[in-house]
């Protein structure tokens, strides 16, 4: 579900024309819809209410500040990964009890920061980290609680690059020895592990993994239990699918259905780090076009969105949705299935300004012919999008709109050059 609908020939972002924005804010432009976000967080919300769980906002998914802080304003809290992320987090006014941090690289700063903030919970995942944790915490005279995340070594789910509980991954402990290692930690007198976390990767497109993973988190807790530790928290991450290609992604209610049960199993209280749910599909990109080209037997269309905007074709082969923001009378108008034989349209490749041949959105698309000038929608990409992108080739980085009802606002002004310059003026000899 999603507040980007065609009308009356033109693509609009709840009750505004993109195209109205696009000329307003310029491209190329991210455009969020509020009511798209708000769906999604209270979608995960009531499927999960008979727990009442924490649902922390992955803030690396899109750490706008706007957006996280709508998050917070809607009960949920933050997952983060870095300190840059926990002072985003913090500035969006999450209360630091709300707040999961984890990342298998945290430094001492970053492990410090976080116990001042008095964070929920470190996500822990290794045992050199554990113990420095342990350390960092006695050194300030806190006890650090925390969740020791595992790969449950589960099968292939999802991209190699973005699948994190197959065996072999830098992600969390080795199911096989987390128990030997938490038995080293009975009674730190910097550590307080209060809780067990999985994250398996991202986007699933199937409740079969939660399932597997709550069955052996089950297992995991009955085991630290028995050693002492007071677990409190199960925390299954995030990882829900959305749609990219067509309406493939599940309800929230899926997943709960699988992860429901361990809960009333293990008496615990839920942690949930949902992103790409929540804000993949209340997010476009718009571009327009540059120019067209033929060359070498393709036809290219070349707009004003690089791979330092939008990452995900080029890094993971991830599929986007793209359709003319405004298409021509004739054409068909979304939903329609982009992998089929449209009429009137052409394979094309719809690529950047960046010079790198990986700077795509599309590769042998679909597409109706069109012109200089025109604008294009990326579909679906609230989520890794903007919060990926860079400033290679020296782009400035987009601006981002949110859009509620009839009324938009600037979320992040387009940067400038001089913007990309400021770390270095000063240093200039
Ligand atoms: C990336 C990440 C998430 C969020 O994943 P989504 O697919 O955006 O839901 C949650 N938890 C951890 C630990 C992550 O690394």
């Amino acid at each position: 579900m999603d507040h980007f609908q065609y009308c009356d020939g033109q693509l609009y972002c709840e009750k505004i024309p993109v195209a109205e924005l696009a000329a307003k804010y310029g491209t190329p432009l991210f455009i969020y819809s509020e009511a798209t976000l708000l769906h999604h967080l209270k979608e995960i919300q009531s499927a999960f209410a008979a727990v009442n769980p924490v649902i922390c906002y992955s803030v690396k998914s899109n750490g706008n500040l706007s957006i996280a802080k709508l998050m917070v304003d809607h009960g949920a809290g933050c997952d983060v990964t870095s300190g840059g992320e926990l002072y985003r987090a913090l500035k969006a006014g999450t209360p630091g009890n709300r707040i999961v941090f984890a990342g298998v690289g945290k430094s001492d700063d970053e492990m410090r920061m976080a116990l001042e903030a008095g964070v929920l919970l470190f996500d822990v995942e290794s045992e050199a980290e554990l113990h420095v944790l342990g350390e960092v915490a006695k050194s300030i005279g806190k006890v650090a609680p925390v969740a020791l995340r595992v790969n449950p070594a589960l099968p292939p789910k999802t991209h190699v690059k973005t699948d994190t509980s197959v065996k072999g991954t830098k992600f969390g402990f080795d199911i096989d020895t987390v128990l030997e290692v938490a038995q080293g930690v009975v009674g730190h007198p910097g550590l307080s592990v209060v809780g067990l976390h999985m994250h398996l990767g991202s986007p699933i497109l199937s409740s079969q993994p939660y399932s597997e993973g709550s069955a052996k988190a089950i297992v995991l807790i009955d085991a630290l239990r028995k050693q002492g530790h007071p677990i409190e928290y199960l925390n299954m991450g995030g990882g829900f699918g959305i749609h990219y290609r067509k309406q493939e992604a599940l309800p929230a209610k899926a997943f709960a259905d699988v992860i429901l049960p361990a809960v009333h199993q293990t008496g615990c209280r839920l942690v949930l780090e949902p992103g790409r749910f929540i804000v993949g599909n209340a997010g476009v990109l718009i571009s327009r076009v540059v120019f067209t080209k033929e060359s070498g037997g393709k036809r290219f269309i070349i707009q004003d969105a690089g791979m330092n905007d939008l990452i995900r074709p080029t890094l993971y082969d991830s599929f986007h949705r793209i359709w003319p923001v405004q298409p021509q009378a004739g054409l068909p108008t979304p939903p329609i299935d982009f992998e089929s034989e449209i009429p009137d349209t052409f394979a094309q490749d719809v690529v950047g300004p960046v010079c790198e041949s990986g700077d795509f959105l599309a590769k042998d698309r679909r597409l109706p012919l069109l012109k200089r000038g025109d604008l294009i929608c990326t579909f679906s990409a609230g989520a890794y999008g903007m919060s990926m992108a860079s400033n290679y080739n020296a782009r400035v980085r987009a601006a981002e709109v949110l859009v509620t009802g009839d009324t938009a606002r600037l979320i992040r002004r387009r940067e400038t050059f001089d913007d990309l310059i400021a770390p270095e003026v000063d240093c200039l000899s």
